[in-house]
């Protein structure tokens, strides 16, 4: 017969509630809530729920698959223009008419996608730049990607702000897989995350990167890149100490000190055919084993994609919007799906 989804249960101001499904549980809490939701209600890696003391309800490979891109943050170069810093109140009235600074998510002023020898003549690239300038430089950055002080110190410190720029390098459709798993029963705890980047047993990912990094010292010898003397910034890494700087071995070892996610996780409960090979939802979008109970999200995606993941996540939703429309032969009025729940 195999178990069925009856409703959601959930917390607010302190109490507990209860609602069940006229039709069906949609789950769209992202590429880690996702998965954390589906162990603690019993649908994930056996072992792994049975060591918490989780009642086994579908044994699935849920939150065994997360990816994301690769990002090697190491990559700066110094120039001979100054960006004019303008005071904050410019900046908020150029955001206000969707310019400046502080209407470009990360100040990401520039984007290339490139094929690297994997991929190279397929027209699917595997190698994105973003430029930034100033970002790589400051001291958020050492918080947000918690650099120790000697790494912050080595590469990032004594980089001017207003005349540097970073180039993030970052690996498309990577083959690194982490994991999220569950810290414990409490769903109030953060679920464990483990990006487990580089890990690929071909090293295509890290391969890549170094691609990377090589196309931008070759980028470093044009017309446009001579033209503002930029060089590039920062010292060498005394992590990475033992090779010589900038050598192949030294950008392998940098590139394994400074290479951290780009927020684009996902494919923790991946569709695909059959559940022994890993699959976690259907075309459907249906949980394998459980009725009643559908994935829409960024969890979904089978492999680590080619661009970010926005958009797609978006569609997924219009997906899954399509197939309910279709199941229960909704219209589009929205005052008759009103109707058929109230
Ligand atoms: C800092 C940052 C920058 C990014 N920049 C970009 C970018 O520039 N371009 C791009 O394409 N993508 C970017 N992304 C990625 C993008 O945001 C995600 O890929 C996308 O939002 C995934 O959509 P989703 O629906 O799977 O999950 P989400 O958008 O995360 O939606 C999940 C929702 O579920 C809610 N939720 C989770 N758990 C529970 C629970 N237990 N109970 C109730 N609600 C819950 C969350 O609050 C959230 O609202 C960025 C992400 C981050 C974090």
């Amino acid at each position: 017969m195999g178990s069925s989804a009856v409703g959601v249960e959930f917390t607010h101001g302190g109490s507990n509630y209860f609602v069940r499904a006229k039709k069906e549980v949609i789950l769209s809490a992202g590429a880690f809530n996702t998965p954390q939701l589906l162990m603690l209600s019993g649908i994930g890696p056996g072992n792994h729920l049975q060591d918490l003391g989780i009642e086994v309800i579908q044994d699935l490979e849920v939150g065994s698959t997360l990816r994301d891109n690769p990002t090697f943050y190491g990559v700066a170069f110094q120039t001979n223009y100054t960006e004019p810093i303008e005071p904050l109140e410019n900046y908020i009235e150029q955001y206000f008419q969707g310019v400046g600074p502080l209407a470009i998510p990360g100040n990401n002023q520039g984007v290339g996608f490139y094929e690297s020898s994997y991929t190279r003549g397929t027209g699917i690239p595997d190698l994105e730049f973003m430029f930034i300038p100033a970002v790589a430089s400051t001291i958020l950055q050492q918080r947000a990607f918690r650099l120790t002080d000697q790494t912050y110190n080595d590469v990032y410190r004594f980089q001017d702000v207003g005349s540097t720029f970073g180039v993030y390098v970052i690996v498309l459709h990577s083959k690194s897989v982490g994991t999220v798993r569950l810290r414990s029963r409490d769903p109030f705890q953060f679920p464990l995350i483990d990006a487990n980047f580089l890990s690929d047993p071909e090293n295509k990912d890290i391969n890549v990167l170094y691609e990377g990094v090589q196309l931008l010292m070759q980028m470093a010898q044009t017309r446009a890149f001579r033209s503002m003397d930029a060089t590039l910034a920062g010292g060498q890494l005394s992590a990475c100490s033992q090779y010589e700087f900038l050598s192949r071995e030294y950008w392998y070892c940098a590139i394994r000190q400074l290479t951290i996610n780009v927020y684009h996780p996902l494919g923790t409960c991946p569709m695909g055919r059959d559940p022994r090979e890993g699959a976690v939802v259907d075309s459907e979008l249906k949980v394998f084993g459980i009725k009643k109970l559908r994935v829409a999200d960024s969890s979904v995606f089978p492999f680590a994609l080619a661009g970010h993941p926005t958009a797609p996540s978006v569609m997924v939703g219009e997906q899954m919007g399509d197939i309910l429309k279709e199941k229960y032969k909704y219209n589009d009025n929205y005052y008759d799906v009103l109707h058929d729940y109230f």
